[in-house]
């Protein structure tokens, strides 16, 4: 089974009360061959909620909000959910929104909300990278043959 971000499956979970739609994705979820998660919303966050980066300094890493309040608890609870649902369903793949504080592969927001990016990974797909998951930034996924996923 793939683990893919809800939103990329056109769930309206993100922080702007929207989805970022990706049809190719919606349509591994109507299939059945991916189930869909928002870490965030696993780790009791409202839709819309304010807007968070992950912060690194001094051997620590944060999640804080755009007006400076600490969220780190939430989306490390949301992370380790969405690593129990992807044990539980024996994910091997998973194919996550870009740039998110959650589910970013690769590179992320660099903390200082002025839309610049720096290398990382959001926290669940850190932790589900750590527990030998395969993590794939899903945005341009287009459908390609899901048995090479
Ligand atoms: Fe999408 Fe992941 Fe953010 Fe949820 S936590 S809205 S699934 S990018």
């Amino acid at each position: 089974m793939i683990l893919v971000s809800a939103c990329l499956a056109g769930i309206p979970c993100r922080y702007d009360g929207k989805s970022s739609l990706n049809p190719a994705i919606a349509d591994l979820v109507e299939r059945g061959e991916a189930l869909a998660v928002c870490p965030e919303m696993l780790g009791g966050l409202p839709v819309p909620r304010v807007p968070c980066e992950v912060v690194t300094g001094g051997g620590e890493t944060k999640v804080v909000s755009r007006d400076g309040r600490d969220f780190t608890a939430e989306y490390l609870l949301g992370a380790r959910k969405t690593l129990d649902i992807a044990l539980e369903a024996r994910g091997a793949k998973a194919l996550m929104k870009r740039r998110s504080p959650s589910c970013g592969v690769g590179e992320i927001y660099d903390g200082t909300f002025s839309g610049k990016l720096t290398a990382g990974n959001g926290l669940a797909a850190d932790l589900l990278a750590e527990h030998g998951i395969e993590v794939i930034p899903g945005d341009e996924y287009k459908g390609e043959a899901s048995d090479e996923l």
